[in-house]
């Protein structure tokens, strides 16, 4: 059985006081929830503050980005060990914002999504077709790309510590959602394709959230999919009281 994860993209938004009264408004809405896996992910420099709100809590804490070394002269970047020290348990990995302004390749993907696992870091590896990619029948191709090379050397068990994030690029703070059935095809494809590399077994115990302008009047037909197993929300999660309406749907 697949415990569902709804975790909330904070991207380039808020200030640090900004941040812990976000957090400190969604802890108490969402305090007694135990059957969804609650995840935010603030800026990294909100990472520590927001790690000492939410710890002990229900909450889970996640960065955005890393880079895959453990120190040394990379200016500029952050490394696994210091996700770890602020409390982070996710990482996501390979955001769309990520591959488009800052040239994230499915092989950088995987070198950062090993590196969390050395760490114990759990990755959330997202994957998603452009619009002009779906319109030209190749969306499953291009998802097959993601997966096949971004998750390459992966052990079972690693895999079974990691998420996967559906998230189609035009549905991406664009207000269009993919139809229940549109995500339900591709999380039942990237399902099948853990059967192929993995086994059936890993495959059914790996969780795939679906991202793409998830909001409070669409996330149940979404989650009532038998293959979305949670949700990765961006502009939504900026407010405690959708996100938590999110999170209770
Ligand atoms: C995201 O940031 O991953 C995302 C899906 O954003 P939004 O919910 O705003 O579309």
């Amino acid at each position: 059985m697949r415990k569902p994860i709804i975790a909330g993209n904070w991207k380039m938004h808020k200030t640090v006081a900004e941040s812990l009264e976000l957090v400190n408004a969604l802890k108490p809405l969402v305090a007694g929830v135990t059957n969804v896996e609650i995840v935010v992910a603030p800026t990294f420099t909100a990472l520590a503050f927001v790690s000492q709100v939410v710890g002990g809590s229900n909450i889970a804490l996640a960065a955005q980005n890393m880079y895959w070394e453990d120190s040394g002269a990379f200016t500029g970047e952050i490394s696994p060990l210091m996700l770890k020290d602020v409390g982070c348990e996710y990482v996501i990995l390979g955001h769309s914002e990520r591959r488009q302004y800052f040239g994230e390749t499915n092989e950088t993907v995987n070198h950062k999504v090993k590196a969390a696992h050395v760490h114990g870091l759990k990755p959330i590896v997202c994957v998603g077709e452009r619009l002009e990619q779906r319109e030209a029948g190749i969306a499953h191709d291009v998802i097959r790309d993601h997966i096949v090379h971004g998750l390459a050397g992966l052990t079972a068990a690693e895999m079974l510590e990691s998420v996967i994030a559906y998230e189609p690029v035009w549905a991406i703070g664009t207000g269009k959602t993919a139809t229940p059935d549109q995500a339900q095809d591709v999380h039942a494809f990237i399902r099948g394709l853990l059967t192929e590399i993995f086994s059936a077994d890993v495959a059914d115990q790996v969780r795939i959230q679906y991202g793409g302008s998830v909001k409070p009047e669409n996330v149940s037909e979404l989650m009532a999919q038998p293959d979305v197993d949670g949700g990765l929300v961006g502009g939504a999660s900026l407010r405690a009281d959708l996100f938590a309406q999110i999170v209770k749907h």
